[in-house]
């Protein structure tokens, strides 16, 4: 990834759907609690992944993701669960950051600079709304980051191979951003991203081209329907 160069300050994953104890639709490494799955299995889920990559599982930071452009900046782990949010900021040392996804883009960013990273879930909705420019936006403001040194990696998530919308949506979205197979519309959410992520002075953007619909390593909600979530995390060593 973007960010192996910093590995001496900085943990970063995406994980993949293998290796947790979750049973079908959601085996085995589901992360998350909000899709049915038996809580003391994703419980069990997280402390594998924890355990795995030595971060402590009562610092870890998760949102109730709810496809807004919502931004919350941590100070402390006081609070595991945060609201009705969709993108995490923190200079904190020690205190990883967690977006769950299945087909959205789990958008990871780190200055190293200002040491400080961030974590966004990116679907349609929050594409739409800016969110990872909004993010950066925010680490300029609240961390005094400059654009230019802030690195992206744009994770495992639908490609425009498999994101088909209807016509209704496709409308709203610029010509550059969707093709047409087969009297289909499909959008090309990743450059939709790109596009707002440079307009804001971002330089160094990498697409991960796994397309969680086409690769079953990875859940997909398209593909399954029911299913569980992978994620994408971050941490500052201390
Ligand atoms: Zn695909």
């Amino acid at each position: 990834m973007i960010f192996t160069q910093f590995e001496d300050s900085l943990f970063f994953t995406v994980t993949s759907r293998y290796g947790g104890v979750s049973k079908t639709p959601y085996d085995s490494l589901n992360l998350a609690l909000h899709v049915k799955d038996s809580p003391k299995n994703v419980l069990e889920n997280r402390t594998i992944t924890s355990e795995k990559y030595n971060f402590l599982i009562e610092n870890l930071i998760y949102m109730e993701q709810t496809h807004s452009a919502n931004i919350a900046v941590i100070k402390d782990a006081s609070m595991n669960r945060i609201e009705n949010c969709d993108a995490l900021i923190t200079n904190v040392k020690n205190i990883p950051l967690m977006v769950m996804v299945a087909d959205c883009i789990p958008i990871l960013l780190y200055d190293p600079k200002k040491s400080v990273i961030a974590v966004v879930h990116a679907g349609r909705n929050g594409t739409f709304n800016e969110i990872a420019k909004k993010t950066v936006l925010k680490m300029v403001d609240v961390f005094g980051c400059e654009t230019s040194d802030i690195l992206v990696c744009l994770g495992a998530s639908i490609h425009k191979c498999c994101y088909e919308v209807g016509e209704e949506i496709a409308r709203l979205v610029d010509e550059k951003y969707k093709e047409k197979r087969d009297e289909k519309w499909y959008l090309d959410l990743h450059s939709m991203n790109v596009d707002q992520l440079r307009s804001v002075g971002i330089k160094n953007i990498e697409i991960s081209s796994i397309c969680t619909c086409c690769d079953e390593d990875y859940f997909s909600y398209r593909r399954e329907g029911i299913t569980g979530r992978f994620a994408g995390i971050m941490k500052l060593h201390g």
